[in-house]
């Protein structure tokens, strides 16, 4: 056949030779409906639908429209063209199969995303092995426990490997049968308005074949286990600070690896000790003839013991006493924090001076006396 035996656009379009190019689109739109494959089964549909199309992509575009006005189908016949023994040109406008124009035909209405997703499932999806999520726990302890370091034992609810299955999901004894919704392609085709979409069979999943899901974890390959595990937590953990279990996360599936298991370390606060990275804190009450005279205190240590310091005559109220080493032990194994005593002076009250002396006028006399006489202090104290 040559072009001469072609059938014209704009007479497949069944539109006048002046239509808009809204009235090309109508007249697309209700004919690729019609002679649609999929919703049109005479055998003549598919080759009339590739027609339609063809006129389609001549006429919906300004310059090639422009071209075949003015020359014909001679205009997309160029150098090197090929005539199809069934009459259509194969050169200048690029036709391909009819996959192509479906997906073409797809595109040109806006369903890129569609078209895309649909691309993508095409490719039969295998079950790879991926590894197991990590699974976290908190664990409380007490300061002197993060000093010492100690050992817990900590209830974790995990997915473990299914032993009847060896974690595949199914008996592998008991053989598989070909899908029957996808017939072994595991794909679908959905059909809706004028699109075809393929999708991943939703009974195998994109196996292909359905097999006898193991009993023991109904096909999850992973059962969920409650265990008690036994964790060492090393002396000088702090707040947040987070171990690692390795391999004690959820199990992977299709054989993947193991997941980890993360302990994130809580602090319990501490009746007497604030801890600020390895240093600790404590405060102690002194009276104020002792901040006077200096005293000597015995100070509770984190070990569970105590220790003698000093406080100087004259001490400040707010003053910290630095003892060195008697804080917490570093993770990384370098020296200790100190121990900081923040010293707090209890004021007596007067009502309590008065009644303490017989005559206690004479001690609020004493004491405005001194007032007058001690060189005021610097008020805004310096850090
Ligand atoms: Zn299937
Ligand atoms: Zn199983």
């Amino acid at each position: 056949m040559s072009s001469g035996t072609k059938k014209d656009y704009y007479e497949i379009l069944e539109v006048p030779r002046n239509a808009s190019e809204e009235e090309i689109k109508r007249a697309y739109r209700r004919l690729a409906r019609k002679y649609h494959p999929d919703l049109n089964k005479d055998p003549s549909a598919q080759e009339k639908f590739k027609e339609i199309n063809e006129a389609y992509q001549v006429l919906s575009d300004p310059e090639k429209r422009r071209l075949y006005d003015m020359y014909g189908h001679a205009a997309f016949q160029g150098a090197g063209g090929q005539q199809g023994g069934e009459g259509y040109t194969t050169t200048g406008v690029g036709f391909g199969d009819i996959e192509d124009i479906l997906n073409e035909f797809m595109k040109g209405f806006g369903f890129d995303t569609i078209f895309e997703k649909a691309t993508r499932s095409r490719k039969r999806e295998r079950r790879r092995p991926s590894r197991g999520e990590d699974v976290y726990q908190n664990v409380e302890i007490t300061l002197e426990e993060a000093y010492k370091g100690t050992t817990v034992t900590i209830p974790v609810s995990r997915e473990v490997r299914c032993e009847v299955c060896k974690g595949y999901g199914y008996d592998p004894s008991r053989g598989e049968k070909v899908c029957h919704t996808c017939g072994g392609s595991g794909q679908v085709i959905q059909r809706s308005f004028i699109l075809t979409i393929s999708q991943t069979c939703p009974t195998c999943h994109g196996e292909g074949a359905i097999r006898e899901p193991c009993r023991a974890c109904r096909g999850r390959g992973t059962v969920s286990k409650r265990e008690e595990i036994k964790v060492r937590i090393p002396p000088g953990v702090d707040d947040g600070s987070k171990l690692v279990v390795e391999g004690k996360g959820n199990a992977g599936i299709y054989g993947g690896p193991t997941g980890n298991l993360y302990i994130i370390v809580k602090l319990k606060p501490h009746r007497i000790f604030e801890r600020k990275g390895k240093d600790l804190y404590v405060d102690v009450n002194i009276t104020y003839p002792e901040a006077v005279l200096g005293t000597t205190l015995e100070v509770p240590t984190i070990e569970g013991k105590s220790i003698k310091v000093n406080i100087p005559p004259g001490t400040s109220h707010g003053s910290t006493i630095k003892v060195e080493g008697y804080g917490m032990p570093s993770l990384k194994g370098d020296k200790k924090g100190d121990l900081y005593v923040r010293v707090n002076i209890d004021i007596p009250k007067l009502s309590f001076l008065n009644k303490m002396f017989k005559n206690g006028r004479k001690i609020e006399k004493i004491l405005k006396e001194l007032e007058e006489e001690i060189p005021k202090p610097e008020r805004i104290r310096e850090r």
